[in-house]
């Protein structure tokens, strides 16, 4: 799917988006992020929450970013008052755990429809998608998904990959190897880097000021 809402074209670096924990893999995930020095962002699942408050507070202390993916991985693509409710419920349950409000969002599936779209922007988030689909959930080998980066990502990329929702031990053990790669094939470096971090939430500010302005 298309990317219409990241850092490409202003922001050339690479940014690794982790969908659908927190989890058991997540505490992983981050020792890798913070010994390779990568920021990254999570849609994380709201009702994974209660279970694994301190990885999500992890998550946002160490500089990374924490995005809505709804409370249940509901389809949101026809929106409606349930899928209102989980995106408010997911992002009151992410500033009270770490005192950060959300304002991105993910939608499962990556669907985006007028319906959902409305329903997003009411509540200040802004839906990002991604060009490199890493399909780590479909366990092609952490050989494919360290393949997939390399061959597929480009400056301004998003990469799609899932730090819970099944077995990914083999998002695991692709991502060092991921992030050590300093150069695609176009020298991109394959690093989130911190100013990608910045950039979104600067995007944000800009989007809440700017919906505050028109209220
Ligand atoms: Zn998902």
């Amino acid at each position: 799917m298309s990317t219409e809402n990241g850092p490409r074209a202003a922001d050339r670096g690479v940014a690794l988006t982790f969908d659908d924990g927190p989890s058991s893999y997540t505490n992983q995930v981050l020792d890798i992020l913070k010994r390779e020095r990568i920021r990254a962002t999570f849609f994380v699942v709201g009702e994974n929450i209660d279970e694994r408050r301190a990885d999500l507070r992890r998550e946002i202390g160490e500089g990374n970013l924490v995005g809505n993916h709804t409370f249940t991985h509901i389809d949101t693509a026809g929106g409606g008052s349930e899928v209102a409710k989980q995106l408010t419920e997911t992002s009151a349950l992410i500033k009270r755990e770490t005192d950060f409000t959300p304002c991105l969002f993910r939608p499962p599936g990556g669907t985006k429809t007028p319906q959902s779209t409305a329903l997003i922007n009411r509540r200040g988030l802004k839906s990002i998608g991604w060009d490199v689909d890493t399909q780590d959930y479909t366990q092609p080998g952490s050989d494919s998904i360290v393949q997939t980066v390399l061959r597929d990502a480009r400056p301004g990329s998003i990469v799609l990959m899932h730090d819970g929702g099944g077995p990914r031990e083999q998002t695991v053990a692709a991502l060092p190897r991921t992030s050590h790669c300093r150069a695609a094939p176009e020298g991109v470096p394959l690093r989130h880097p911190r100013q990608a971090a910045r950039r979104w939430r600067t995007l944000c500010v800009d989007l809440r000021l700017r919906l505050r302005d028109k209220a």
